[in-house]
């Protein structure tokens, strides 16, 4: 989901020219930025954060170079193992609450999510910019068809060069009564204001756009569908990004992020003890932060679930798929 907390150099050659908005197609002229680095602008127009100057291929080729997502593993410890066992908890959420029939998994990573859908005797079908798993492609949502019982959108839309249209795409995607789950870093949230360009969900130049939960559920009601449940919660990390940000503010300004990843994994060098000692002492600090941020409803990341309607125009749908509760954590 990320790679550094911090701006992160780009070619010095390239010029900060005007751009048309990600999310609204607006153009956007961005502020002066350092010579070597990315930072988030925000539209004029829809408001939506932009990651500037806009990454050119060669340079997001090179932000996802074979050290983002090594086979060998990405994580020190039981790392790995506990990110699967988070994104299969997910998947069999995702199982239960949507109707019958086969689901896509936009931006399928390792194939965690995959797997669960499987062993659950669904057909599914992943996108991502590169894998060897015979269930994935490397096609836009557009290109994957439509009759889709559910669509995933885990930790992807911030990633995509054309959030908006692919958000879209995934709406017409869907069959009646399928559902949308999209998981996004929120950029409403009490942490990206107190950590900034230092928080870890920014992830510069990966993270292209930067949304807030209002901006997501008024895009989704826009394109036809029926909010069904925001959760501040689901969305996961939101303890993590308190810990890494308060982390961060120890002197020499450990990145906790980088020293949990493996050797082969690493964008950047970054001492292990220091970060570790100091996760541990601001641990229960950040507990406590994550708390309030959730009962605030600004949590660092959000999971928005939202449904075609199941018959007739997009609107005025009755009932609600099994187990979600609309509006609740
Ligand atoms: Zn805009």
């Amino acid at each position: 989901m990320r790679g550094t907390s911090r701006a992160v150099p780009c070619s010095k050659a390239m010029k900060v020219a005007a751009v048309a908005c990600r999310w609204c197609g607006a153009k956007v002229e961005p502020p002066h930025v350092p010579a070597d680095m990315y930072v988030v602008t925000h539209c004029a127009n829809c408001g939506v954060g932009l990651t500037v100057p806009y990454p050119t291929a060669a340079q997001l080729h090179q932000a996802y170079g074979t050290w983002y997502r090594p086979d060998s593993g990405r994580f020190v410890g039981a790392g790995d193992w506990l990110l699967a066992a988070f994104r299969g908890r997910t998947a069999r959420w995702v199982h239960r609450t949507s109707p019958q029939g086969p689901i896509l998994d936009v931006g399928a990573g390792s194939g965690a999510m995959l797997d669960v859908f499987h062993r659950a005797g669904r057909t599914a079908l992943g996108l991502e910019r590169r894998s060897s798993r015979p269930d994935v492609r490397a096609w836009t949502i557009a290109e994957s068809g439509d009759g889709w019982a559910a669509i995933v959108m885990w930790h992807s839309l911030e990633h995509l060069p054309n959030p908006r249209r692919s958000l879209k795409e995934a709406a017409l995607g869907l069959r009646n009564g399928g559902l949308l789950v999209v998981a996004i870093p929120n950029a409403a949230s009490i942490q990206y204001r107190v950590f900034g360009p230092h928080w870890l969900h920014l992830d510069l130049p990966r993270h292209l756009t930067h949304l807030s939960k209002d901006q997501l559920v008024a895009a989704l009601e826009e394109d036809g569908l029926t909010v069904l449940m925001v959760s501040h919660v689901r969305g996961g990390q939101v303890v993590f990004g308190w810990i890494h940000g308060l982390v961060g503010r120890f002197p020499g300004h450990p990145d906790l992020y980088q020293a949990l990843r493996q050797v082969q994994a690493r964008e950047s060098k970054a001492p292990i003890v220091p970060a570790i000692a100091a996760a541990v002492l601001v641990s229960p600090l950040a507990l406590l932060l994550a708390g309030l941020e959730i009962l605030s409803r600004r949590g660092g990341t959000i999971c928005v679930v939202a449904r075609r309607p199941a018959s007739g125009t997009f609107r005025n749908i009755g009932g609600e798929a099994p187990g979600l509760n609309p509006e609740k954590v």
